[in-house]
């Protein structure tokens, strides 16, 4: 039952929740079909992760021409990226650039944080509260809330008690921040930190790093985008695009297509030689990027072939950096790599040998609590001027477990997956007929180019909602045995891998509490493609469309 009582004047056909990549291009592709839209973002422009991830280094780990909208040719052609991976600043102006251009601003409220989505039974809409006192309702709610919008704070004692300056990555101030002169410290290795350790060494007098998982990290090997090369790229970026959405590297695209490598691709390390293997590993290094691991096939799947890409990797860290024991802690050794996203750097592990930055390895001398004046570890005081806080997020739920979402019968989305999530193919869970989620658990998603991944749900969204319309059904909706038969085979898929190793976000355990389930679907991009294009092709079997 919803307890919303709503704005007459506040009425549409679909509310969108989030106005980064998903949000936005949902509503273009809304205002398409002809209906009305409104979307409610917590912040005050569009952008979503390239809004608030602001920390020094921040830039894709995607080629930023594989990492853009593929549903505008002219804007394809048209916009300019100047690097491999474009930063932080120059995403963020070509996500503002699509808002103006597709004049989508006029539909977005800002500044305004969805608390509570509740089904209307009697009136088959949903109702939709913001925390300024906003109130709407549509038809249709569709969740563009971000798989990693939720900061996740360290469980650390004293944490507040510190009275330098505090950063969190993923909430950057928006004006600079300047580390000359000080002592910085950085708690966290994963891939913001990655990204910021190198910029921010050049700029602090001292930079501490404290470290508890070390993480597997390629070179990105970024250069700026020679025009040429640029245009060359562009005339045939349909072709381009279709191998990012049916190819095998998740929606990265095929180097060998786009970037002149000539590396073979074999089924299994074992179907090559070493010295093979090795050369080809050793190119992928050279050419740079997070394809790395898909020089052979069964680099996730098979343990002793994950062992060869680590050891490579582990080789690398020792010639790259001079002191032996750093290099030995910065070595990861407890998962297999690729089981948690693979980093993609720019001098991460050359900062190492800078004389003004140092390594504290957690595991030997761990944390007693954060000072007044910087962290206690088990030996030693650490002061700081400047604490940096790069903890990654409560992935995939998070945003979604924020708002009281409420469905058939009052039933709360928190209490059905407080088990874990379960979703029918990443796109609606039973129980909350007319709501989807964009990249949502049991889907690709950050197991991809999330660029792709998000294109083809919005894709899947509008179609099945113009089916409904061709069918004169009211309700979309799934039943529990397909989302059960999902959730199943999601893990099957997973237990498959070796992701099910990796301990990580992907798991939930980064998060006190948070149930240990594999979120993302591991089939890979273009299988889930090919799966999508199959059940819309068979009249949204697994779907059904009801007259209210
Ligand atoms: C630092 C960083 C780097 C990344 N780099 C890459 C990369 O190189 N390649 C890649 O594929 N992916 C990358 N990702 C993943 C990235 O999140 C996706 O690529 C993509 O930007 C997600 O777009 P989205 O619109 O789905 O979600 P987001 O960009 O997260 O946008 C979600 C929006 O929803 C809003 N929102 C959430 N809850 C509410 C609410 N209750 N009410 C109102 N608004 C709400 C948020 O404020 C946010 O603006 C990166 C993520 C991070 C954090």
């Amino acid at each position: 039952m919803s307890e919303i009582e709503t704005d007459q004047n506040a009425s549409f056909d679909a509310i969108i929740v989030g106005a980064g990549f998903a949000g936005m291009h949902m509503l273009h592709q809304l205002r398409q079909m002809g209906l009305t839209a409104r979307i409610y973002e917590t912040a005050d422009n569009v952008g979503g992760t390239w809004y608030w991830n602001r920390y020094p280094g921040a830039r894709c780990d995607a080629e930023s021409v594989a990492y853009s909208y593929s549903w505008d040719e002219d804007l394809e052609q048209e916009w300019e990226w100047t690097e491999r991976y474009s930063t932080q600043p120059e995403i963020l102006r070509y996500a503002i650039h699509v808002s103006e251009r597709f004049d989508l601003r006029k539909d977005i409220r800002f500044e305004r944080r969805v608390t509570a989505i509740h089904y209307n039974e009697g009136a088959n809409r949903w109702d939709v509260a913001t925390d300024q006192g906003d109130s709407a309702s549509a038809h249709y709610v569709i969740m563009a809330t971000g798989c990693l919008s939720v900061p996740a704070l360290p469980d650390i004692a004293g944490l507040d008690d510190y009275k330098g300056n505090r950063y969190q990555a993923s909430q950057w101030p928006h004006e600079e921040v300047d580390f000359t002169g000080q002592h910085v410290g950085v708690i966290g290795t994963g891939s913001s930190a990655i990204q910021a350790i190198p910029v921010m060494a050049r700029q602090a007098a001292q930079l501490t790093v404290f470290q508890r998982t070390p993480n597997f990290s390629v070179p990105a090997q970024n250069r700026p985008l020679d025009d040429d090369w640029v245009a060359g790229f562009k005339k045939n970026y349909r072709g381009h695009r279709h191998n990012q959405k049916y190819g095998l590297n998740s929606g990265f695209g095929d180097l060998k297509v786009e970037l002149g490598e000539t590396v073979p691709l074999a089924d299994a390390a074992n179907d090559i030689s070493e010295e093979e293997l090795l050369a080809g590993m050793e190119a992928r290094w050279q050419q740079g990027g997070a394809t790395f691991l898909s020089l052979v096939m069964d680099s996730m799947i098979d343990d002793d072939s994950n062992a060869l890409f680590a050891n490579f990797i582990h080789n690398k860290i020792r010639e790259t950096v001079k002191d032996p024991e750093t290099a030995e802690a910065l070595c990861p050794t407890t998962h297999p790599v690729g089981s948690r996203r693979i980093c993609v750097d720019i001098d991460y592990f050359e900062t190492y040998n800078r004389d003004n930055v140092s390594l504290v390895n957690l595991l030997k001398n761990p944390i007693e609590r954060i000072t007044e004046t910087g962290i206690q570890l088990a030996d030693g005081h650490v002061e700081l001027d400047s604490l940096v806080l790069a903890t990654g997020f409560d992935a995939m739920t998070g945003a979604l477990a924020r708002i009281d979402i409420q469905g058939e019968g009052g039933e709360k989305l928190l209490d059905k997956w407080e088990a874990g999530p379960r979703t029918y193919m990443g796109l609606m869970m039973s129980g909350f007929p007319n709501l989807f989620t964009i990249t949502g658990p049991g889907s690709p998603s950050v197991l991809s180019n999330m660029m792709v991944s998000i294109e083809m749900h919005v894709e899947f969204i509008s179609k099945c909602i113009a089916n409904a319309a061709d069918k004169g059904a009211d309700k979309v909706q799934v039943t529990k045995s397909n989302e059960d038969w999902w959730v199943n085979h999601v893990n099957e898929v997973a237990n498959a891998t070796l992701y099910r190793k990796g301990g990580s976000w992907y798991l939930g355990a980064n998060i006190k509490g948070k149930p240990r389930v594999f979120m993302p679907y591991a089939s890979g991009v273009g299988p889930y493609r090919e799966l999508c294009e199959k059940v819309m092709d068979q009249d949204f079997r697994g779907f059904e469309f009801v007259a209210a």
